[in-house]
């Protein structure tokens, strides 16, 4: 289909039209000005036939010589405009203003002539044959003596008549030249007139199309076009409220999904990534961006979700199920997935939550852990007991030798038991979130609580003949919950004395800073390999059983040492050489 502007299909119908209407009006024009002119011209020779018949009536009875020479004075009189012929009722010519009568052959069979001779008035348009070229003609009867004995005929030549009717009709045509240029203009301006409202609506509405609904169609004249101007603002103003209400709602919706801890993706119909939440981008490693209008299979590298993505695009329910990541540490997601239905409620996709279950299985795995830790460590003292018991029961009391010595690993087994116990209820109570806000923190000189912690192990220390130093200054000030720390310390100086070989020293140094206070326990004992120095400060983990169980350890004192840390904000650290003993610092919060 062929398109242009519409000024340029308006333009040229205006033109056509107005071409047509000036051609016709020029052609009814002409026509009726040859009418009306011929109609005239036959008017006047009939008006001056009929007042030159009595002239020649008279001259025809007087003297019939004398109607050649009387034609040929009526033919000059209207220089030699109009022709004026007498003939007979016998049909000869009698008289001719331009020609010889002699010489013109029978008249009678003309058509005027035989009209005028029945008395009435004749006329025609014929071509003659004397003269050689259309002529007009008019025909009277003349009565004189005798009436109807001859006829005055008057002609005009239809050239004379055509070159006036052509004169007029060039003017005709040149009116109507004037008229078409002055309309061409006028219609020029009629069809921008009427095109431009329109034009105008058009960039209105492309700024729409591109987003820009601050611009208004401007008011038109023609109440359809004033009404289709209206109707375009009234849309742009709904449009832009709407796309107002849309993009705060996205906002909110995209603000409450990136502050999600859960993970959300949503894919299409054809399992395509419509979108992913900053969550579940790092939950799955995967680029946010990049991810969107890929295929889940491309971006997801786990067939569990795979499937689980899949299976809530085809199912009409509700789904969920667990899926675990392995990879460098496994990962566990439990995920809920929900069919996403457009506005006609056909399939349009499906939305997925992934919460991270990784931490919930670890503390799983600890508590599990920890149970068949301390269920285990609980059973060998008791089982030790239970049987030292039953082999004093049955007989073992009778040798007072024996007894005392059974009674003796009861004890210690009993004893152990209650390390482990206390232990427990020391971690239990630095865990429980109550009793840790119960704990009171005030400033101590660092120096008495390292001192109060010296003595509390000198016991042991002496027992192995070792030596522990302090070295710290006076002015040493920390906030701390003074038994706590020295519970902690204790621990680390037992430690220390446990691990070292008899004789050897152990150092307690504090070096404080401005922003912490580091207290170093420091000792040459047997060290602990590297491999080992990550989980040392987990529950029940010792590096070797039997030595620590021969040592009376309980694997709990470290995990201990941590927490105490933890509650008074620092934290404690370790660095050890095989062979040649560790240092454990436990950096304290300074002013
Ligand atoms: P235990 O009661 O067995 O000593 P801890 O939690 O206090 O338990 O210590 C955990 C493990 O760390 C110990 O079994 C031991 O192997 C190691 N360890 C702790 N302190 C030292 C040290 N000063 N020198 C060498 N090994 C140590």
């Amino acid at each position: 289909m062929f398109r242009s502007r519409l000024i340029w299909q308006v333009y040229p119908l205006f033109l056509a039209v107005t071409l047509v209407a000036v051609g016709a009006v020029a052609a009814y024009c002409s026509h009726a000005f040859r009418v009306f002119y011929r109609s005239e011209a036959r008017d006047e020779l009939k008006a001056l036939a009929t007042v030159a018949a009595p002239q020649v009536a008279r001259m025809l009875d007087a003297d019939p010589a004398g109607i050649d020479p009387l034609c040929k004075r009526f033919g000059r009189t209207t220089e030699d405009r109009l022709r004026f012929t007498v003939v007979t009722s016998a049909g000869r010519v009698l008289g001719d203003s331009h020609e010889d009568p002699a010489l013109m052959g029978d008249h009678s069979d003309r058509s005027e002539i035989v009209a005028a001779l029945r008395g009435g008035f004749g006329e025609s348009i014929r071509f003659s044959p004397t003269l050689g070229r259309e002529m007009l003609y008019v025909a009277v009867p003349v009565g004189g003596a005798s009436p109807g004995q001859a006829v005055l005929r008057l002609a005009i030549s239809a050239n004379a008549m055509d070159s006036v009717i052509s004169n007029m009709r060039s003017h005709v045509v040149w009116a109507g030249l004037v008229i078409v240029v002055c309309v061409a203009a006028l219609s020029l301006l009629i069809s921008r007139s009427i095109s431009q409202p329109i034009v105008s609506m058009r960039r209105v509405a492309q700024s729409f199309a591109m987003g820009q609904f601050n611009v208004r169609a401007p008011a038109a004249a023609a109440t359809e076009l004033d009404d289709l101007a209206k109707a375009l603002n009234e849309m742009a103003a709904q449009l832009s409220d709407r796309i107002v209400t849309i993009t705060r709602q996205r906002n909110e919706l995209d603000t409450v999904l990136s502050s999600m801890i859960e993970g959300v993706f949503a894919v299409d119909a054809d399992a395509r990534i419509v979108s992913v939440n900053r969550a579940a981008a790092q939950l799955l490693s995967i680029d946010q961006a990049k991810a969107q209008g890929r295929a889940v299979e491309e971006v997801v590298r786990n067939l569990g979700l795979q499937q689980f993505v899949r299976q809530t695009l085809a199912s009409d329910k509700p789904t969920e199920d667990d899926v675990s990541f392995s990879g460098a540490g496994e990962r566990f997601f439990h995920v809920q997935g929900a069919r996403l239905v457009d506005p006609r409620g056909e399939r349009a996709g499906a939305v997925i939550v992934l919460s991270d279950m990784t931490r919930i299985h670890r503390l799983e795995d600890l508590r599990r852990d920890f149970v068949a830790n301390v269920s285990h460590e609980l059973k060998t003292p008791v089982t030790s007991i239970q049987g030292f018991t039953e082999a004093l029961q049955e007989g073992g009391l009778a040798d007072p030798e024996q007894t005392k010595r059974y009674v003796s690993i009861i004890g210690k087994h009993a004893q152990r038991l209650n390390a482990i116990i206390d232990d427990l209820l020391s971690l239990s109570r630095l865990e429980d979130g109550s009793e840790r806000r119960a704990i009171s923190f005030e400033y101590h000189p660092l120096k008495a609580v390292l001192k109060a912690a010296i003595e509390l192990a000198a016991v042991k220390a002496e027992h192995k003949q070792i030596a522990v130093s302090l070295d710290c200054p006076e002015d040493v000030q920390a906030k701390v919950n003074a038994p706590l720390l020295e519970q902690a310390i204790v621990n680390l100086i037992d430690n220390a004395v446990k691990y070292s070989e008899p004789g050897s020293a152990v150092e307690v140094r504090v070096e404080p800073r401005e922003e912490q206070i580091a207290i170093r326990v420091k000792d040459t004992g047997c060290g602990i390999p590297a491999d080992h120095l990550s989980r040392i400060f987990e529950r029940f983990y010792v590096v070797d059983k039997s030595r620590s169980r021969k040592l009376g350890g309980t694997g709990l004192g470290l995990a201990i040492v941590k927490h105490i840390t933890q509650v008074h904000g620092g934290q404690v650290t370790v660095e050890s050489t095989p062979g040649k003993g560790s240092v454990f610092t436990i950096y304290l919060p300074g002013k």
